[in-house]
């Protein structure tokens, strides 16, 4: 299954606290010198340390922990009807599809026909030839 990759703002780095595996990430000083470090409850910018309270980055950093937390129990579903019961190959046909072709067997048969049938055509052509 494939898990695509959350976007985040560019120049985040995504690290892990060593002392208790807390994730954190680090986020390019606005002033372009400089790194913040920054979680969800708090941020080393000037903004959050000097005027207290929720900076941008923690805001940041909530709204991609929130994403990456739905996309992960998006992953975790089970497979959907359409995946376990695939459609039929054919355009406007919605039977199951239980035929190894990717048909359904109405459609399996049908082409099956029709291919006979093409062949025949064919050979009444070369006969008069
Ligand atoms: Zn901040
Ligand atoms: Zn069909």
């Amino acid at each position: 299954m494939t898990v695509s990759i959350v976007p985040r703002p560019a120049g985040w780095l995504p690290a892990t606290r060593r002392a208790d595996g807390k994730p954190f990430w680090i986020v390019p000083a606005s002033t372009g010198n400089g790194v913040y470090y920054a979680t969800s409850s708090g941020c080393t910018c000037p903004s959050a340390r000097h005027r207290g309270g929720v900076c941008k980055h923690q805001k940041r950093v909530v709204e991609l922990e929130q994403r990456l937390t739905s996309k992960l129990e998006m992953s975790e579903t089970r497979p959907s009807y359409a995946d376990v019961f695939p459609e039929c190959r054919t355009d406007g046909c919605h039977d199951v599809a239980d035929h190894p072709s990717g048909w359904c067997d109405r459609c399996a048969s049908d082409r099956e026909w029709e291919a006979r049938c093409e062949s025949q055509r064919t050979r009444v052509v070369e006969s008069w030839l």
